[in-house]
């Protein structure tokens, strides 16, 4: 691998070790020329899921659209970006070990609502708002009841 700074050729490999769950292999390099540090990171690469949504469109699936929606429901909350980032690598793991060639967009966003129901009630109201596009009053309690009632089950 190239030095990111002066372009060598060569550098050396100082330290190897697994992280996130052994999913990813952790690479602290030094180049070998100007002497700088730096990690990389090794993964396999499975496919992921084409999404279909509503109207039968299919669409690739993109990483940055899910964090864009989570960041946009998280906007002004209490949530750290390391919690986010968690969630968000669940959520791609469970993708790529579903074993299927597509996905709801319906699926999808369940499960970013359980995602968001973790980390922030404000942030899964805003997101199940938006999703289920409530078109009254009604709805939007029922929904809230439906937390309500999620909470009081784990409770027990
Ligand atoms: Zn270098």
């Amino acid at each position: 691998m190239y030095c990111p700074f002066c372009n060598a050729p060569d550098t050396k490999v100082m330290d190897t070790r697994l992280s996130n769950d052994g999913d990813q292999v952790r690479r602290r390099r030094e180049c070998q020329v100007c002497v700088a540090r730096f990690t990389t990171f090794e993964q396999a690469e499975l496919d992921m899921p084409r999404v279909v949504k509503r109207e039968g469109v299919r669409v690739p699936f993109s990483e940055e659209k899910l964090r864009l929606s989570m960041l946009k429901a998280l906007e002004k909350r209490p949530v750290s970006t390391e919690q986010i980032e968690e969630q968000i690598r669940l959520i791609l793991k469970s993708l790529r070990l579903c074993g299927e060639k597509e996905m709801s967009s319906q699926q999808l966003g369940e499960w970013v609502m359980g995602a968001l129901l973790v980390l922030d009630e404000v942030a899964y109201v805003r997101f199940a708002s938006v999703y289920h596009s409530f078109g009254d009053l009604d709805a939007f309690k029922r929904e809230i009841q439906r937390l309500k009632d999620k909470r009081g089950n784990s409770e027990i």
